[in-house]
């Protein structure tokens, strides 16, 4: 975290209120208070970081397991008939609070997808050096 502690820190911690829905040694989770659909809920490492890929492996793990549980619960509880994941890193790719977290966004029959998605085609050779790269650079 660059400075101060983020909302989200301050959320768990009790000092802003929210409608919590789980919470363990890792994790704290709670419905969104902007939500895009009936049962956005964020899913929220307790190690305020920024980025996904700034995460120890013990939270990251543990982040896994309670997204998956809460997941099932969320489609229980509101009957949705799908749910999108998605989860923003840094300010390019749409996040506004610099503390990783997951969006667990329900959907139903009458929701609409608008996910602006604009494909490309892939250029094989640079796929077959950044695939290597990628690769090698995972430990
Ligand atoms: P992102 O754009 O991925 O960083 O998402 C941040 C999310 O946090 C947004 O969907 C906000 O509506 C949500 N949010 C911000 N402040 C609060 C709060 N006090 N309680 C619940 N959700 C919040």
């Amino acid at each position: 975290m660059t400075s101060g502690k983020s909302i989200f820190t301050r959320i768990i911690e009790g000092e802003i209120p929210s409608f919590k829905v789980f919470e363990n040694d890792y994790v704290y989770s709670f419905l969104d208070i902007n939500p895009v659909s009936r049962g956005h809920v964020l899913v929220v490492p307790k190690e305020p970081v920024r980025f996904l890929h700034e995460l120890s492996p013990e939270f990251s793990s543990e982040l896994g397991k309670a997204l998956s549980i809460i997941s099932r619960s969320v489609v229980v509880a509101t009957g949705a008939t799908s749910y999108n994941i998605i989860q923003n890193n840094g300010s390019e790719a749409g996040q506004t609070v610099f503390h990783v977290h997951f969006h667990i966004i329900p959907k139903y029959p009458e929701s609409t997808h608008s996910f602006a998605w604009k494909t490309t085609e892939m250029d094989k050779k640079d796929a077959s050096e950044l695939a290597k790269k990628i690769s090698t650079g995972i430990l």
